[in-house]
């Protein structure tokens, strides 16, 4: 049969990121030696009590429907962890229980966005946010950072991109691929031009608030600005603080109206997320935070370890991340070898032993992506790798 792609589809492409890892996965399968530095997964065990509440749901029996956009008792439990890790007074009816922090994001777009509507997309960006937009018929308006400026953007920048047609600003602090935290100062000054723009709406992802680096708190914008919360709405999850990336929960707060229209979707789409996954990300957010302390700390030093390596390879520098688990490694000097093509950069790493993704796919140029949520050890071979292929 020909292809018969809607023009939405054809729109978009498939995600960088999982597409890099599929490829190592497909390698490795081969018997190739491959390290993937490609995707954001914690290497940590999920935490016992987690996979107990897993256990348990399927003792009990608890496979069948939950309401679509997730159960009372999960709605409580991220209620609470809006609240004390983000700082955000929400209500349980106004938190929407989904597939992974993607799907709740993706919901609140195409709920909201119709041709022609532009959305400000702060670049270096995750490579599914412009996708999203684009898959919806809007129009991605990047707002370019750069590593001088720390990937932060003063908000003079973002009023210069605001139009009528503009009726999304995306914020994702920690960032991912930039590790660049938003302080709480510049989150207010992003709040001034938004209230002489009342048809922007905000999406703050803040999946790796629990992963900072510095002693600051977390700085949100519906904390920042509480006169705007009606058009914020915040996603989090447990995938990145709770190593859970395959019970595919996400979790969002925001205005009813939103909520109740991403529900609209949910019900007509994949339907309530998994039961199980619900059992657990209860007692992920309901049980013991402690062990964070520890995972925030060896990643501190795998991030300081891969920082000091990338910087002491000749053509090849990245600042220090504040947060997240990723570096974006700029390699322009060794571009002409790649006829400045850093897809090319990529393959010839992979080629080498280590999956990691083109600067490019971030809306960057000139560089990769690394996730250092791998063990020491691993990633000393993988950055032995990468020192010797660009050697
Ligand atoms: N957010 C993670 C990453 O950037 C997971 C993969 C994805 O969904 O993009 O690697």
């Amino acid at each position: 049969m020909t292809q018969h792609l809607s023009q939405a589809l054809q729109r978009i492409e498939a995600s960088p990121t999982t597409a890099m890892t599929d490829r190592a996965s497909e390698l490795r399968a081969e018997g190739r030696d491959v390290i993937s530095l490609s995707v954001g997964e914690p290497d940590f065990d999920t935490p016992p009590h987690v996979i107990q509440a897993a256990k348990d749901a399927l003792d009990a029996g608890d496979t069948r429907y939950t309401p679509v956009t997730g159960t009372a008792r999960l709605k409580e439990a991220a209620a609470l962890h809006f609240r004390r890790d983000l700082g955000i007074a929400t209500d349980p009816s106004q938190v929407i229980i989904t597939a992974g922090g993607k799907q709740a994001i993706f919901e609140a777009l195409a709920a909201t966005i119709s041709a022609g509507d532009e959305a400000i997309v702060p670049s270096p960006w995750w490579v599914s946010y412009p996708q999203m937009v684009r898959f919806c018929g809007g129009t991605v308006v990047p707002l370019r950072t750069s590593a001088a400026n720390g990937y932060r953007f003063h908000p003079s920048e973002l009023e210069a991109l605001i139009t009528p047609r503009t009726n999304w600003l995306l914020l994702n602090s920690p960032g991912n691929p930039t590790g660049a935290v938003y302080p709480a100062e510049m989150l207010r000054g992003i709040g001034e031009v938004l209230r002489r723009h009342p048809q922007v709406l905000v999406m703050s992802d803040d999946i790796y608030a629990p992963l900072r680096y510095s002693d600051a708190p977390h700085a949100t914008l519906a904390v920042e600005c509480p006169d705007l919360a009606d058009r914020i709405i915040t996603v989090s999850g447990v995938s990145k603080s709770h190593a859970m990336t395959g019970f595919r929960i996400g979790v969002a707060t925001g205005p009813d109206w939103l909520i109740s229209a991403m529900g609209r979707l949910q019900s007509n789409s994949s339907g309530n997320p998994c039961s199980i996954s619900q059992a657990a990300a209860v007692a992920a957010f309901d049980g013991p935070q402690d062990f964070l302390a520890d995972w925030r700390e060896a990643f501190r030093r795998r991030r300081d370890m891969v920082v000091q390596r990338i910087n002491a390879i000749e053509g090849l520098s990245t600042p220090v991340p504040d947060g997240a688990f990723y570096c974006l490694i700029d390699a322009a000097p060794l571009m002409s070898r790649f006829d400045g093509d850093d897809g090319k950069l990529a393959l010839h790493l992979l080629n080498h032993g280590v999956a990691t993704v083109a600067a490019s796919a971030f809306g960057g140029a000139d560089g990769f992506r690394i996730s250092f949520a791998a063990d020491e050890a691993v990633l000393a071979q993988a950055l032995d790798r990468i020192e010797k292929a660009l050697s």
